[in-house]
């Protein structure tokens, strides 16, 4: 037997022995306390984030047995265990490449706990498409930035207790070096949320106005004025959505988005690069 059909009659043993039948798609009456007991139990196995480190809370799993997982957890119809949303799938593999240790352990444990829920501050009222243009301004006093400012189309900021932001931190140098990647707490005076009201009568998006709001200086990501460079992987991120390290054990995390993920490496040059092929790119 090979090591991964061993691994998936491992993950079908403890699948068995571990996903209540109330944390199953399908099941009827009150599963809350299922669905207590499915979380605690993927938290503390590492599966909510099944391919980060296990020193950060992931499970320390390899692509092939991530696949696997995300196949057996599709079989038993097994429910996630929260919506990751941008703690995992965005925020936290961009702190797993440019964050320092101390803002990995920070950060990304309660993450995969599903303790802190994130949101984006990247766009603002002139700076949508061309998001280098941002203006939000944030000045050094130390051991802290203050932040003044507009952010715009922020989804979830009214559920959010934390959000990553690009912020202006060297207004004279030119636009995509003087911008900096920075984290902040929502729950604080200088931080208004006010929810945009779209024709549906929902609200998914919001303004955020900063006045004299704070990020620390310890929860600077990456060197101050890179941020660009920062900003612009977690948006890869962003667009792998869960053919990358994120992902929450739970049917979210289907096969098909791993088979996707693979297609989409080979057209850019990741595997066999077929992009570099003129007769595809031409076609
Ligand atoms: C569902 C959804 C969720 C979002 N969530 C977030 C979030 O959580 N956080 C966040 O920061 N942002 C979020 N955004 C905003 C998004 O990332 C973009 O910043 C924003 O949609 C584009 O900016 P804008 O609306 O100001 O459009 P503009 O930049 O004003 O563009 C308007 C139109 O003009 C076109 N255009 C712009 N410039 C040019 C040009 N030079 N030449 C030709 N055409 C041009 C664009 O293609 C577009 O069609 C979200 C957007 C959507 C749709």
């Amino acid at each position: 037997m090979s090591d991964i059909d061993g691994f998936r009659n491992e993950v079908r043993d403890w699948l068995a022995e571990h996903c209540p039948e109330g944390a199953r798609s399908g099941a009827s009456g009150d599963t809350g306390d299922a669905m207590k007991q499915w979380r605690d139990t993927l938290i503390e196995q590492g599966w909510t984030v099944p391919m980060w480190p296990k020193e950060y809370g992931g499970g320390g799993l390899d692509r092939a047995q991530a696949r696997v997982l995300a196949e057996e957890l599709g079989r038993i119809r097994a429910r996630p265990a929260f919506m990751g949303g941008m703690g995992t799938g965005m925020l936290g593999p961009t702190l797993l490449e440019y964050g320092t240790e101390e803002q990995k352990k920070r950060h990304l444990i309660p993450i995969t706990r599903g303790e802190t829920r994130w949101c984006q501050g990247y766009s603002e009222p002139g700076a949508g498409s061309d998001l280098a243009g941002l203006q939000t301004k944030a000045v050094d006093k130390g051991d802290h930035f203050l932040i003044n400012g507009q952010k715009i189309w922020t989804s979830g900021a009214q559920f959010a207790n934390r959000m990553f932001a690009l912020v202006r931190t060297d207004p004279d140098a030119p636009k995509h070096e003087g911008i900096s990647f920075v984290l902040l707490d929502m729950e604080q005076p200088g931080i208004t949320v006010k929810p945009i009201r779209t024709i549906g009568g929902n609200s998914p998006f919001n303004e955020v106005f900063f006045d004299d709001a704070i990020a620390q200086k310890e929860d600077l990501v990456g060197e101050l004025n890179q941020g660009w460079t920062v900003g612009k992987r977690l948006l890869q991120h962003e667009r792998s959505g869960q053919g990358g390290l994120g992902g929450v054990g739970g049917t979210r995390q289907s096969p098909r988005s791993f088979a996707l993920a693979d297609t989409a490496k080979q057209y850019r040059g990741e595997k066999d690069g077929r992009i570099e092929d003129t007769a595809v790119r031409d076609r």
